[in-house]
């Protein structure tokens, strides 16, 4: 019984993981998001100079975490 659930719940996951991952394939593949003026991430927010307009993000961490941020809210809203 257990294992039917433990299966359950893993095959759960991987289908999880796998349109996370599809949603995140796709928002690489969309166009650059606008500049703000900080950084994109919304748990960093970071402000940058007025010397960088064009800037998204801090760096490749932050890079990655705000499309994290935007596939999951993709992910939400289609749900
Ligand atoms: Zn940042």
């Amino acid at each position: 019984m257990t294992d039917l659930i433990d299966q359950a719940q893993h095959f759960e996951a991987i289908n999880l993981a796998q349109s996370l991952q599809a949603q995140l394939r796709r928002a690489e593949t969309q166009a650059r998001p606008a500049a703000r003026g900080h950084c994109l991430n919304r748990e960093c927010l970071e402000p940058f100079a007025e010397a960088e307009p064009a800037r998204l993000y801090c760096g490749p961490a932050c890079a990655e975490a705000h499309h994290r941020q935007m596939a999951l809210a993709k992910y939400r809203s289609v749900r």
